[in-house]
């Protein structure tokens, strides 16, 4: 990448698709059945793709502008990059390796923030503000302490970007604020931001055999002729030892998270409350579900 360039990373996580659970989805010790689950783009992952691909269109008649995707998970997390690409993303790298198995947030975003050291200058760190498989919207934040940029978390609206600074409208639990950032600045993107543009059917047609070596190697083709002489169709793989860790901070070493117990939790009638279809109870409600913060 050319230094002037404006860099844009989003962080995208494959996770497994909790809206659709069925009855295979826990394992009998509580913990997820990924196998029983399709994986998706995780939700609010794919708006903040649409923030950083809005931001390219208002600095891309000024300066070159790149969107790479970084996304860590097993191999197959290289169809969360070439979905970006049928919507606008530039290109994008997996960083899959089985010493990064058991990492909690802090190792996670170890690796992540690692792997975005490796490019170089990066403007511009989108991603979401949670996974909807872990939950805990730790990992965005905790990758802006690493990189020591600055944060705006709860991104919903892109109000205005030129090449010098970014202002964002936030989602806060009583109101709206907007916040203006120069750059370096991590953002993580609420799920009340725009959706996600669709595909672009000549996107779709440039990188549609955009793949990674290990799925080359998986569904056992060559293409190492197609790669020399379209570069951009190789979605690039980093295991630990290319983003030049600590190997201490990877997976299980680096996890202090200890899960003491799972336990599923069931919903019981007790939990329902049913009120008559008068003002009056509606009204009660209304007051419970304030003062309990729920809406
Ligand atoms: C002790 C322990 C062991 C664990 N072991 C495993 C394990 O072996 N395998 C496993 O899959 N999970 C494991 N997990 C879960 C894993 O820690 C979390 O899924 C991960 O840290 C991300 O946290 P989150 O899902 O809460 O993300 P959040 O903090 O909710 O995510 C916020 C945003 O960060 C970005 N982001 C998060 N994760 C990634 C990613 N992987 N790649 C790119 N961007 C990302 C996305 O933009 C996302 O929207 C373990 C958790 C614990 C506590």
């Amino acid at each position: 990448m050319n230094n002037k360039d404006f860099q844009i990373v989003v962080l995208a996580k494959q996770v497994p698709d909790t809206h659709n659970v069925g009855k295979d989805a826990m394992k009998e010790d509580g913990t997820i059945n990924r196998a029983a689950l399709p994986a998706i783009f995780n939700p609010d992952d794919l708006k903040a793709l649409e923030m950083a691909l809005a931001c390219k269109d208002s600095l891309k008649d000024i300066m070159p502008v790149k969107v790479t995707i970084i996304t860590m998970g097993p191999s197959r997390a290289a169809e969360i990059v070439r979905e970006s690409m049928f919507r606008g993303a530039d290109n994008g790298f997996v960083v899959s390796d089985k010493r990064f198995a058991g990492s909690d947030t802090l190792a996670t975003s170890y690796a992540l923030s690692a792997a975005i050291k490796k490019l170089g200058k990066v403007d511009i760190v989108f991603s979401g503000r949670q996974a909807i498989d872990g939950d805990t919207a730790q990992v965005g934040p905790q990758v802006a302490e690493k990189l020591e940029i600055p944060q705006i978390t709860y991104a919903e609206e892109l109000m205005s970007m030129t090449e010098n600074e970014i202002v964002i409208k936030r989602r806060l639990d009583r109101g709206v604020e907007t916040v203006k950032s120069k750059f370096p600045v991590l953002v993580t993107v609420h799920g009340n931001a725009n959706d996600c543009r669709p595909r672009h059917a000549k996107l779709l047609m440039t990188n549609k055999k955009a793949c990674s070596a290990s799925e080359a190697k998986e569904k056992n083709i060559d293409m190492e002729a197609l790669w020399a002489s379209k570069p951009y169709l190789k979605i690039e793989e980093w295991s630990a030892d290319d983003i030049n860790p600590d190997f201490e901070r990877l997976g299980l070493s680096g996890s202090p998270t200890k899960v003491k117990s799972i336990e599923n939790v069931v919903l019981t009638s007790k939990e329902n409350k049913k009120i008559n279809n008068s003002e009056s109870e509606i009204n009660e409600l209304m007051k419970e579900l304030i003062s309990s913060h729920i809406i």
